[in-house]
């Protein structure tokens, strides 16, 4: 296991405890969260060395985004996955005013996404680092996908990672490689759980937007705001996902059970639709943080 000693947003050195979550999907591990005493971040510590990290995604449950749909849950996960693609092909199409404009996404998991921007006039490339996700990504998108940064060069009008920079462990490194390959005024869109949500509030650390060990970093509009100053990105625009909300309710309230059921379904949507109507302050339960190379 592996200690964080320095916080990645502020660089102070001490922490508080702030409680032990499970990993309800693979291992059933207890692991503990702490919050940084001078910035609240909060983050996953001790977790497991980088090396280890990959036996924590070998569950069903992850596997099943590429498999065929068979349950009503999995229909409806689908039907919600194209509608999602569609409102962030209208989002990114917003912030990107090129002829045709370069996009790299960042975690590209099957290529889903990546799919829908090429059938839309964007330049397109992507890194994934799970091979099984990377050979469908290829069939789906007809282009190479890349293991690591490294192997992309260019320059990209915009930067995509929709779930992906929490589960990410040299963070600051890979904000620095990400930063230096965007276009002078490029964007960089970064979808993230947001801990400070109604929903996570409600389910407390049976939320599943923690996910742990898989979910290394735990944000909210203040760290991520301090985290991309760091980096020379200036945040221009904060917007919520609110379909989220619907979706960590329903696993929420899976995990509280013990099982997935008609009952689970029911509470997590009620709930999820609860916490999009009394979010405050955009604290709604993931955010996508728009900023700008300054
Ligand atoms: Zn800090």
């Amino acid at each position: 296991m592996y200690s964080v000693r320095e916080c990645p947003v502020c660089s102070n050195a001490t922490f508080d405890n702030f409680g032990k979550v499970k990993d309800y999907t693979v291992s059933h591990e207890t692991f503990q969260l702490v919050k940084c005493k001078k910035c609240d971040f909060l983050l996953t510590s001790p977790r497991p060395e980088d090396s280890h990290l990959g036996a924590y995604y070998l569950s069903s449950e992850y596997i099943s985004h590429a498999a065929k749909a068979t349950s009503l849950f999995d229909k409806l996960y689908g039907l919600s996955r194209e509608l999602a693609t569609r409102w962030k092909l209208t989002l990114v199409k917003k912030f990107s005013d090129a002829q045709s404009p370069s996009l790299l996404d960042y975690g590209c998991g099957t290529g889903f996404f990546l799919k829908k921007m090429k059938q839309n006039g964007f330049n397109i490339a992507g890194v994934e680092p799970s091979p099984i996700a990377r050979t469908t990504a290829e069939q789906i998108t007809g282009i190479k996908i890349h293991e690591d940064i490294s192997g992309t060069k260019s320059e990209f009008n915009i930067i995509t990672l929709w779930h992906v920079l929490e589960h990410v462990s040299n963070l600051n490194d890979l904000l620095d490689q990400l930063k230096n390959r965007l276009k002078q005024n490029g964007t960089i869109i970064i979808a993230v759980p947001n801990h400070q949500s109604e929903d996570a509030k409600k389910y407390g650390t049976t939320w599943a937007g923690y996910d742990v060990p898989r979910h290394l970093w735990h944000f909210e509009q203040k760290t991520m705001t301090q985290l991309l100053s760091r980096h020379q990105l200036e945040l221009i625009e904060t917007i919520p996902m609110k379909l989220d909300a619907l979706y960590v309710s329903m696993l929420s309230e899976k995990y509280l059970a013990g099982k997935q059921s008609i009952m689970t379904f029911t509470k997590g949507l009620i709930s999820g639709v609860r916490s999009n109507l009394t979010a405050t302050n955009k604290n709604y339960s993931s955010l996508i943080y728009i900023a700008r190379h300054q």
